[in-house]
């Protein structure tokens, strides 16, 4: 299986020059992404309009599945965390949501993660690999498998294992392959993209596509941020902001600024006074995310009293400010609780 092609790594262009490079005409390449992204099918015996000699020879070189699913967990709100085994034997998650009007589906885009932010059970465990493009989009592919006959996933977000702009070559494939017509066929409005802030990656994601972006903040001044952030001594406050602001957003869109709440290291009001001072003059929407504690969490979650605080006060600063429900916490699936063990 390992010698086989993966198709799902080709964006629409690449696996038209590999069939035409193979002798095949370029409408099979057509024929093919139907079958595997419009029906999501993966045996190629189930492709009838395709020719019997020709679904026998991309059994001998190509393979369609790039993630083999392991378990479901749901939580008893709903949320569905899906365990997915890669062919070396590495092991991702992905996250089903399910809200009043939206089915959101987060993905992970590597295997473990080298940016270390202290509160995050991924980056305890440290980076592995980087994800193919193809063990990106599988596991949109495998999570539709799971669906109900009435369900659809309608959003996507990268916030799973990972820091996506870290693995941004194939992160931009399997962009490509999300949003075209001949793949996933998602709109970009309906596609966020998580990062801690990788200046120069973020600049040219933005160039590449007109996805949304969520930056992780999590502290309002430099010595916290690096702190609870390492590669805030890379790409400090103020440059991540600079960049911010040089984003080229599509007609009102905004930056939403995630800012994780943990008690007495980021909660004060003199925290959120500092926050509001330095969004100013971006256009920005916050998003109070209270810290999921875990067994052994070094931090712990702020009150009630404290969130409510520190959102009255960006509120009052004309930010819309939201608060985060936490989904999936049961299963260790809320944000920051992936990890790619077992
Ligand atoms: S929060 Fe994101 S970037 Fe930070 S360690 Fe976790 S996965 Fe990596």
């Amino acid at each position: 299986m390992n010698d086989l092609v993966p198709l799902k790594d080709f964006t629409p262009a690449d696996l038209e020059l590999w069939i035409q490079e193979a002798g095949q005409p370029a409408y099979r390449a057509r024929q093919l992404l139907k079958w595997i992204y419009a029906q999501n099918v993966e045996d190629f015996q189930e492709m009838t309009d395709v020719s019997k000699d020709f679904r026998g020879w991309l059994e001998q070189h190509a393979r369609i599945p790039s993630v083999m699913r392991e378990k479901v967990l749901t939580d008893k709100d709903g949320t569905r965390k899906l365990l997915f085994r890669l062919l070396d034997g590495e092991r991702i998650e992905s996250v089903l949501i399910d809200e009043e009007r939206r089915l959101t589906l987060c993905v992970s885009s590597q295997v473990g993660c080298a940016l270390g932010c202290r509160f995050c059970l991924t980056g305890e465990q440290g980076y592995r690999r980087n994800l193919s493009a193809g063990e990106i989009v599988d596991q949109i592919c495998a999570a539709r498998r799971e669906l109900g006959p009435e369900e659809r996933i309608t959003n996507l977000v990268f916030m799973g294992m990972g820091e996506p702009l870290a693995n941004l070559q194939q992160v931009a494939k399997a962009l490509e392959i999300i949003t075209s017509d001949h793949g996933l066929n998602f709109s970009t409005r309906k596609v966020t993209l998580s990062t801690v802030g990788l200046v120069p990656e973020m600049l040219e994601l933005s160039r590449l596509f007109p996805i949304k972006l969520a930056v992780s903040l999590h502290a309002a001044d430099n010595e916290t941020r690096s702190r609870i952030m390492p590669i805030n001594r890379r790409y400090p406050l103020e440059e991540l902001l600079e960049a911010c602001r040089q984003l080229e957003l599509p007609r009102r869109q905004r930056i939403t600024f995630e800012y994780l709440l943990l008690a007495g290291v980021n909660d004060s009001s003199a925290d959120a006074r500092k926050l509001a001072k330095l969004l100013k003059g971006l256009r920005a929407k916050i998003n109070l995310i209270p810290f999921n504690e875990y067994p052994g969490s070094p931090f712990k979650r702020p009150s009630p009293n404290r969130i409510e605080d520190f959102q009255k006060i960006l509120q009052e600063k004309h930010y819309t400010a939201t608060v985060r429900q936490s989904r999936g916490a049961g299963i260790m699936a809320a944000c920051g609780q992936l990890t790619h063990s077992p």
